[in-house]
């Protein structure tokens, strides 16, 4: 058979197939003062064209020199592309299988965020973590930032006395400040991460440690203690966790979104510590990605819906078998009117699952139709083929390319050969090339109901006991438009304003801006000099911007808010404030 030339990645300037990167020896020293990483990066290659040289992606590196067992070797820094930023092309002498990269991180790292101490929950100490997805790995460190070159890696971090040091590998010890890190599984660069700050950890299962500053622990680990019956269930559904530890890091409120399946230890937004756990499917959605996008991985970033399709999906099957099916439905309710919500506002190219981002950022492709669009796709072939065919299908699939990235050909390929060849018939519903490559939501898109979220639609009112959901279902689906009057009434009754729970406190806010309830303005404006996850983000201002008084409004919060937002939450930022137009 003629293979075909797998799709190049166009995010990296890396030649794998020429020259690869298969082991990175970090040791960094990180300063708080000067916003820095500093130290060297020993790679080791794998060389398939000898006269080849290598070539790595940095982004506002500063690169102090290249050796060679010792000996200084040539090397050139290519100019700075705004997107991909720099090629650095090493040439490697005869023989030699390893290059030392000494360097220092810019403070306008785009994959790091230095935090002061008042933006922390303890407020006496800085904090710093990494976000290096989708190519942001590069702004720290210089490898082969494409999804589709897996390496493993060890590494020693000098971090500040006091402080404690974590990244995304398998064991980790420390003695006095230099903490060391091993990941022998091959990960893609996206996947490896850091983060240092005050932090203390609570067991709360035999492979789960929460970490988190010292004045959010307690709550971190009540919300987060069904985490080792999540495990369980996915390996009973997919197979076994691969990775050994699940751990948890709970970041400070500018963590610029929800998750991020860093292995070993996913980082987590603290505003989805909602104190009934109604918010615990974000832990499902990255435990998730231990199968889907760690073990198994999008090749290039147009291929994202690999990693978040197939993750959404399993997300709501391990929320249906632990927390049940009610909530699981209502969860599928609530995401497809995200989705519907998104396809107004996205032109058809970027409806498209496998999307073509020739030119872009990658990041631009994080909206919700790679997650919601992928998931129903997953869910028609789940009603079409059964439960137990696709579940079974899932479980071989994950097997099958086990620590390896994928195409979407390569993925459909495998799909139409293990599934659809089996069921003939069945296939015939399943419109493949309709779902990935053409904009807009399918009409054989299944449609979930749910009977609690319906009472609501039919006029129930609130309750002491509703759950998240049912609060986003009641702020979502009021008849428009609502009066000061019926604001102010539902804030007296339920207290919205100061609600300590991020997910309805935003939806609230958002209504406030849209009623123009001013009592509510204080609380939008600390809200966004606090959180910074970048989908709330969005919204809120986006929702300023569409009045004259919500602009000025906007700006004004901006112009002190900004300098605590991370970079890339900065950049969707900017590009609301410089774009959007009153209606
Ligand atoms: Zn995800």
């Amino acid at each position: 058979m003629n293979t075909p030339a797998r799709e190049r990645d166009l995010h990296s300037y890396a030649e794998p197939e020429r020259v690869r990167v298969t082991h990175c020896s970090l040791s960094l020293s990180a300063s708080f003062e000067q916003k820095s990483l500093r130290g060297a990066a020993r790679l080791t290659v794998e060389r398939t064209d000898a006269s080849a040289p290598l070539i790595l992606d940095t982004r506002d590196l500063q690169i102090e020199s290249v050796t060679c067992s010792g000996q200084p070797v040539e090397y050139t820094l290519a100019k700075r592309d705004p997107i991909l930023g720099s090629a650095l092309h090493i040439s490697l002498p005869p023989g030699t299988d390893s290059v030392t990269i000494y360097y220092a991180t810019s403070p306008e790292a785009s994959g790091l965020q230095w935090l002061q101490p008042e933006q922390t929950a303890g407020k006496k100490h800085p904090f710093l973590f990494s976000q290096s997805q989708s190519i942001h790995a590069r702004s720290w460190i210089p490898l082969q930032d494409s999804p589709g070159i897996r390496f493993t890696y060890d590494a020693r971090i000098e971090a500040p006395a006091g402080l404690t040091a974590l990244m995304s590998a398998r064991e980790h010890k420390h003695e006095g400040t230099t903490h060391s890190f091993v990941m022998d599984l091959p990960v893609p660069a996206y996947l490896t991460a850091l983060a240092i700050g005050e932090l203390q950890s609570a067991e709360v299962g035999p492979r789960t440690r929460i970490y988190a500053e010292p004045p959010v622990l307690a709550a971190a680990a009540h919300e987060f203690e069904d985490t080792e019956r999540l495990i369980q269930t996915v390996e009973r559904l997919y197979g076994a966790y691969r990775w050994g530890r699940y751990d948890l890091l709970i970041l400070p409120p500018s963590f610029p979104f929800g998750g991020m399946e860093n292995p070993c230890l996913t980082f987590v937004t603290p505003t989805v510590i909602a104190g009934d756990k109604s918010l615990v499917s974000l832990i499902s959605h990255e435990l998730a990605h231990s199968w889907s996008g760690n073990l198994v991985t999008n090749a290039t970033w147009r291929d994202f819906w690999l990693n978040e399709g197939f993750t959404t999906y399993l997300e709501n099957r391990i929320q249906e078998e632990v927390y049940g099916l009610e909530q699981a439905l209502m969860e599928q309710v609530l995401d497809r009117r995200d989705l519907e919500k998104e396809l107004l506002e996205f032109p058809p190219p970027d409806q498209i699952l496998h999307i073509d981002l020739t030119g872009r950022d990658p990041d631009e492709g994080c909206t919700h139709i790679p997650y919601i669009k992928g998931a129903l796709f997953l869910r028609l072939m789940e009603q079409t083929f059964g439960r137990s065919a696709f579940d079974d299908f899932l479980r071989r699939y994950f097997d099958h390319f086990a620590f390896q990235s994928v195409t979407t050909a390569e993925a459909l390929a495998y799909l139409r050969a293990e599934l659809f060849a089996h069921f003939p018939d069945k296939a015939a519903a399943v419109p493949v090339d309709e779902w990935v490559t053409h904009p807009g939501l399918p009409l054989s898109a299944p449609h979930a109901h749910s009977p609690q979220l319906e009472k609501i639609a039919q006029g129930a009112g609130p309750s002491h006991n509703w759950k998240t959901q049912e609060w986003l279902e009641f702020l979502q689906t009021r008849p428009c438009p609502i009066s000061l009057r019926t604001m102010a009434a539902l804030d007296a009754q339920w207290r919205l304003t100061n609600s300590g729970n991020y997910e309805i406190l935003a939806e609230w806010l958002g209504l406030a801006i849209e009623t123009n309830y001013a009592p509510a303005f204080p609380k939008l404006r600390a809200f966004l000099h606090e959180v910074g996850r970048t989908r709330m983000l969005r919204h809120l201002y986006a929702d300023m911007m569409k009045t004259p008084a919500g602009q000025t409004l906007a700006r004004e919060i901006y112009a002190t808010a900004r300098s605590g937002y991370h970079p890339m939450a900065q950049t969707v930022v900017d590009k609301i404030l410089s774009t959007s137009k009153p209606r």
